[in-house]
């Protein structure tokens, strides 16, 4: 069965977990220390914390930035849940900005719009979660821009995009946002089975996150009301989780960064293809790419004028499953999930370019270990169902 994602592991990634079994730690050792450092100058950030997937490091930092029931926070409807549902574990309050219709990111201009909505009110935006996706970075010159004049705190959601570049720079995501966050689920770029982290140039924000990732709880004298309890004694100031990741997930993520560059090239390699081949068949819209971009391709989403065809997207579904072809859908506009409906008051048409995207959207496999071979046989496979 092709699947639309996949993680790609080798001997080398085996030979890693191997290492650190016969060591002294599995969890919270060396490694941890070392994977964020690498990510760290990876990205250009000057501070990391590595926790035990995406989500926890969507709510972690929603908690450590302090955001309130009185807050407003703004996100894309084209992305995965997580990223609005951090929103509401902190009690803030979701509103969504609409899409650019040709990258599918968040739209500078409707945000705008929305934040001098929000100003004539009197209500204030207190931060924004721009999202990469699919690997194409946001427009982040605009959203630095208004994240200045607006007073915002700018998050980027780049689970999609390790491995891209913005305007030359493959440390666009902490050089324009104030907090990064990664996610190395095994279909995302990099894998560590589960995972995920936040970066960010800002000291004490990290250290907050450190302190909560577990329970909230602190040993450093410093920090502590009772200095003069004992060696074995912390205290908590602040509530956290168990949130930790492992030294073996670490031990993966570190070998699996080294080889980021060449899962890129090949997730390229597929896209180009892709391009190619589905240029000249009728009823199909490619995904485009700006000029100072570099995409990651975490996903490959054409858009199906299934209006014009005499089939649904649902039968396409069926048609490709017997060929032995997952497709998948990225996604659902996340405000018109029935919670999101019922609780915040969304409906149908707040935020058209999204719904329309929704509805044509499909993402074809491409995952590093997809060979050329399988990739045609998508390609001829689309094109006979869809003709
Ligand atoms: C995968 C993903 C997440 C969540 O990451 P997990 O590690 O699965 O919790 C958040 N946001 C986006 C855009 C994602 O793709």
């Amino acid at each position: 069965m092709i699947s639309y994602g996949k993680q790609s592991i080798d001997q080398s990634d085996i030979d890693a977990l191997v290492e650190v079994l016969k060591g002294d730690w599995l969890t919270q050792g060396p490694y941890v220390d070392k994977f964020e450092d690498n990510l760290k100058s990876y990205l250009g950030s000057k501070y990391a914390a590595c926790v035990s997937n995406g989500t926890a490091a969507l709510h972690l930092t929603s908690i450590a930035l302090n955001w309130n029931p009185e807050d407003i926070i703004l996100t894309t409807p084209i992305t995965f849940l997580a990223t609005a549902n951090a929103i509401i574990y902190a009690n803030a309050t979701p509103d969504f900005v609409d899409i650019d219709p040709y990258i599918h990111t968040i739209d500078p201009n409707k945000l705008e719009q929305k934040l001098k909505y929000y100003r004539k009110q009197n209500k204030t935006v207190k931060a924004v979660i721009a999202v990469d996706y699919a690997g194409h970075p946001c427009d982040w010159d605009s959203l630095r821009y208004l994240a200045d004049k607006h007073e915002f705190q700018l998050i980027n959601d780049n689970c999609h995009a390790l491995g891209a570049s913005y305007k030359k720079n493959k440390k666009y995501a902490a050089n324009f946002a104030d907090v990064v966050i990664q996610s190395f689920h095994p279909v995302k770029n990099i894998t560590t089975g589960e995972g995920g982290a936040i970066l960010s140039n800002d000291k004490s924000f990290i250290n907050k996150i450190i302190n909560l990732r577990t329970h909230g709880m602190t040993k450093e004298v410093k920090n502590l009301d009772n200095k003069e309890e004992g060696p074995w004694y912390y205290e908590v100031h602040d509530i956290g989780y168990n949130y930790r990741i492992t030294d073996l997930q670490c031990a993966l993520g570190i070998n699996q960064l080294k080889k980021l560059e060449n899962f890129i090239n090949k997730r390229r390699e597929i896209a180009k293809l892709y391009d190619k081949s589905l240029r000249n068949i009728n009823h199909i819209v490619l995904p485009k790419t700006k000029d100072n971009v570099l995409h990651a391709h975490h996903l490959y989403p054409i858009q199906i004028k299934f209006e014009e065809t005499n089939i649904s997207r649902k039968e396409l579904f069926f048609r490709m499953k017997e060929l032995k072809i997952n497709l998948q859908v990225h996604y659902f506009p996340v405000h018109l999930q029935p919670y999101y409906k019922k609780t915040f008051g969304f409906k149908e048409g707040d935020f058209l370019e999204a719904e329309r995207f929704y509805s044509n959207q499909v993402s074809l496999p491409i995952y590093p270990d997809l060979s050329i071979k399988n990739v045609d046989r998508v390609i001829s496979s689309l094109q006979e169902i869809i003709n």
